[in-house]
């Protein structure tokens, strides 16, 4: 992010002056309230040391702001992540803060190493893993700001306890069916429990049963007790916590009892001293009891106020996507793509993959907008308008011929002194960046040229090979000239095809002394100008070309399979320029579009391989 002005158009002294529209995100107005209010300036949390990473009682934390990303590690991230990332590491960067990355791992069943690991990895890539910042209890001390919600059950345990001694909770010993049909729903007001009125002593020592293991799983729950007639059905005394023998990946066998998400989260955020808990509209119905759970704990003494305030963005959508971890996961596991980091997920392991780079997912996230109101859906094509506007500047530009047929200039050895001699060509590494260097390649008597750049009969405007011919009206048109990029003018003589009428070669001549950058260069006048590369120096690559793993612009409603786009990738035998195999990531194979060599799949083949990353426009569009 840019300067906070700039982006909300605030400039204030000049109203009218023309400051480019920029996307909206409303939370820069709610920060920069609280920076100037000095809302957490003189903030001091009660509980005692070790409960939280900064949980020392009555140490003040200074006006800084603490914004936290909290994936559950039950699968890969995917782009919507991508946006709760920029957006919380980001709006700490900007305002001095600092960002938690929370693992919240309080779910022992679904939670995999793999995902932890593959989480780290992905917020590493997109820039954030070096954010190291001042330890707000051991002032000078730097540190990484990454932290598991299973290493606060301690304190959760402690908070249900204080909420069943204060009158807030109660075991609930109902079937889960009676509970289902307890508790009402839109219309209908819910029941109260048989159990709801059993006094703080009968709960106290029914819930230690819970952790001690003396229940059966699922014969018993804790319940807040807040009112079962509340218009907002999360407040019909929601479920804190759950019995159920499942070894956890990190605290093992050691509890039989797990909180659930929306009692854990509230804490999970007071104990890092979050100010601006960060999250996607679903979850703005669970606001009043993320407050009323705050305020209980700071009544009891556990919390000191204020606690951290929970605000509500739109999720990312974005056409031809699906951000859902589980639908993801199905498309992994029944095989329809080739593993969560496929080039063609929208997983941020297979952007990568693909070529997207983290600036250009940050530029894509800034521009699609920060607000309060759901149900919009971001064009795909906006996600390869970043990529083009990121990389368009700075990427290494090279030749490659992705349908490849032989060109054979015929008067090749009789002008050069022998068919097997070899002409040297250079060209800009950028066209516009000469300090970014040349790039040098051969040319001689035969280079592969696009299948595509030859007609025995040109189309109207087609400006590229094409050989002398009689046109409809009698008239004989010359046979075309064009320019090999960066090398010389040669003139079409004819083609041959197969007994299939499959083109196999194409003749020409070559314009004596017409070659790019000597003097004669402009002598010859050409229309066309066509990409190519010489069949002494160019590399075998492939190439895969992908288009939109979805069909439907807006999956996920039907039947995902239907929804698929069965060619989502199509590969094809290239020929590339030698300099593009030490590119890397994004370079820009002209004419083409944005391209990233993709190390896994080349290991894997023994061949050099090419993701396209986007074309040179939007091609979805026709
Ligand atoms: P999924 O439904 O794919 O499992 P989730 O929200 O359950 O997603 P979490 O691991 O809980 O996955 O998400 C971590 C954070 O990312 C949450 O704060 C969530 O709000 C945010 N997030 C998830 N999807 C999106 C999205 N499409 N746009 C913006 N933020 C998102
Ligand atoms: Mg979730």
């Amino acid at each position: 992010m840019t300067s906070p002005n700039a982006k909300t158009g605030g400039n204030k002294e000049h109203p009218e002056a023309a400051t480019p529209a920029a996307p909206s995100n409303f939370l820069r107005h709610v920060i920069e309230h609280d920076i100037a209010e000095g809302t957490y300036a003189t903030r001091r949390w009660g509980g005692s040391p070790g409960d939280g990473p900064h949980h020392q009682a009555g140490m003040p934390d200074p006006a800084r702001i603490r914004t936290r990303f909290p994936p559950e590690p039950n699968g890969y991230l995917h782009i919507g992540h991508a946006k709760s990332i920029w957006l919380n590491f980001e709006l700490a960067k900007e305002y001095g803060g600092v960002c938690h990355l929370r693992f919240d791992d309080t779910n022992p069943e679904k939670e995999e190493q793999e995902y932890v690991d593959a989480i780290r990895e992905a917020i590493a890539w997109m820039g954030y893993e070096t954010l190291l910042a001042d330890d707000p209890v051991h002032r000078g001390t730097m540190r990484e700001h990454e932290y598991f919600a299973s290493n606060y059950f301690d304190f959760m345990y402690r908070a249900a306890e204080y909420l069943v001694t204060a009158g807030h909770a109660y075991v609930d010993e109902q079937t889960p069916e009676e509970m289902r049909a307890n508790r009402g729903d839109f219309g209908k007001p819910g029941i109260d429990s048989p159990y709801r009125s059993r006094t703080p002593e009968e709960n106290l020592a029914r819930l230690r049963q819970m952790k001690n293991g003396e229940l059966p799983d699922g014969a018993a729950v804790l319940r807040a007790k807040i009112d079962m007639a509340s218009p907002n059905i999360n407040l019909r005394d929601p479920t804190l916590y759950r019995i159920r023998r499942a070894t956890h990946h990190n605290t093992g066998d050691r509890w039989c009892i797990y909180p659930m998400y929306t009692f854990a989260h509230p804490i999970e955020d007071a104990l890092e001293q979050i100010t601006h808990s960060i999250c996607t509209l679903e979850f703005e119905d669970q606001r009043p009891f993320y407050d009323w759970l705050m305020d209980r704990l700071c009544e009891g003494g556990l919390l000191v106020a204020p606690p951290p305030h929970q605000y509500e963005f739109a999720r990312l959508n974005v056409t031809h996507v699906i951000t859902s971890k589980r639908k993801l996961r199905q498309l992994v596991e029944e095989g329809h793509v080739d593993g969560w980091d496929d080039p063609r997920m929208p997983t941020l392991a297979g952007l990568r993959r693909r070529g997207y780079t983290p600036e250009a997912l940050k530029l894509f996230c800034e521009r699609s907008g920060t607000t309060k109101t759901g149900g919009a859906w971001t064009e795909y094509a906006a996600l390869e308008a970043a990529l083009r506007d990121t990389l368009d500047p700075v990427a290494p530009r090279a030749m490659a011929v992705l349908d490849p047929v032989k060109l054979v200039i015929t008067n090749w050895g009789e002008l050069m002194g022998g068919d097997d001699v070899l002409d040297d060509c250079t060209a800009p590494v950028h066209p516009h960046h000469p300090e970014m260097g040349e790039r040098h390649f051969k040319i001689g008597r035969e280079v592969w040229i696009e299948r595509t750049d030859y007609e025995d009969v040109p189309p109207k405007g087609f400006n590229r090979l094409f050989p002398a011919y009689t046109n409809a009206s009698g008239q004989a048109i010359a046979a075309s000239k064009v320019r090999l990029k960066y090398g010389h003018i040669v003139e079409c003589v004819g083609a041959t095809r197969d007994s299939d009428g499959k083109l196999v070669e194409v003749q020409a001549k070559l314009v004596p002394d017409t070659k790019s950058g000597t003097p004669g260069a402009d002598a010859v006048k050409v229309k066309g100008n066509i990409t190519w590369v010489a069949v002494a120096d160019a590399v075998p690559a492939e190439v895969r070309l992908y288009e939109r793993l979805f069909a439907a612009a807006q999956p996920g409603s039907g039947e995902l399979l239907e929804e698929l786009n069965s060619k989502s990738l199509e590969t094809c035998a290239a020929y590339v320029e030698p300099s593009s195999t030490y590119c890397g990531t994004g370079l820009q194979f002209e004419r083409h579009g944005y391209f990233a060599v993709d190390k896994k799949a080349a290991d894997a083949c023994g061949r050099c391989v090419f993701n396209r990353t986007a074309g040179m426009r939007d091609g979805w569009a026709k």
